[in-house]
């Protein structure tokens, strides 16, 4: 079977098993949720959901964010690790995006990736669930389930959005990735997967090699 037919087989199994997958950031905008990318850095959405909730409300838009002092929205998020860096990094890529773009989140890669703190995986992000563009959000789950089924043989995130790029349909790419993700934290476990009980099994690469 071609690799394209059997991620598209995976999909539709994933489709049943999650059938409310989605991007689990809270926001009420692009902004808003680009903000929240930034934050999930080696961080749980439902941790960085907690800090938005309170966080969210005390800014108005974009500029309001460019005109804050770093220290201001560390306090906020210090719960979250690597806050300094995060505060510094939503700070000047609010300014970006007040002075260079017109205060509207960009809706292109290359664009993007010009702001601090955002690399590929946020800025697909970004890309599918605001600008309903093809995404391929390679995030941690992504690159050990999709590695482990055997829909890909790379290890670095770059290599495997290729691959991710190749074999799956652009219309359901970044749908596929939050079912990924939650097969991750359901089934296929960092440590201890649930091969005998996971949907999967029946077409799992690394279940075949097991047995
Ligand atoms: S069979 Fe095991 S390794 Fe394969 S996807 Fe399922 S849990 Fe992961």
């Amino acid at each position: 079977m071609k690799l394209r037919e059997f991620a598209q087989e995976v999909y539709e199994i994933l489709c049943k098993e999650y059938p409310n997958a989605k991007c689990m950031l809270n926001s009420k905008s692009p902004l808003e949720l680009l903000i929240a990318t930034q934050l999930s850095a080696q961080c749980r959405d439902e941790r960085v959901n907690k800090v938005t909730r309170i966080m969210f409300p005390k800014f108005r838009d974009v500029y309001d964010y460019a005109n804050t002092e770093p220290r201001k929205i560390e306090k906020m998020i210090k719960s979250l690790g690597l806050y300094k860096v995060k505060a510094k990094n939503i700070v000047s890529s609010c300014k970006r995006i007040a002075e260079v773009y017109n205060g509207q989140v960009p809706d292109n890669m290359e664009d993007l990736l010009t702001l601090d703190g955002v690399g590929r995986k946020t800025a697909n992000l970004i890309l599918g669930e605001v600008y309903g563009q093809p995404a391929y959000v390679v995030d941690t789950h992504v690159k050990r389930v999709c590695k482990r089924i055997g829909i890909t043989y790379g290890t670095a995130p770059d290599y495997i959005e290729k691959e991710l790029r190749r074999v799956l349909k652009p219309e359901t790419s970044n749908h596929f990735c939050h079912l990924i993700v939650n097969h991750g934290r359901k089934y296929c476990k960092a440590i201890n997967p649930l091969c005998m009980t996971c949907p999967l099994n029946q077409k799992c690469l690394m279940h075949f090699e097991e047995r």
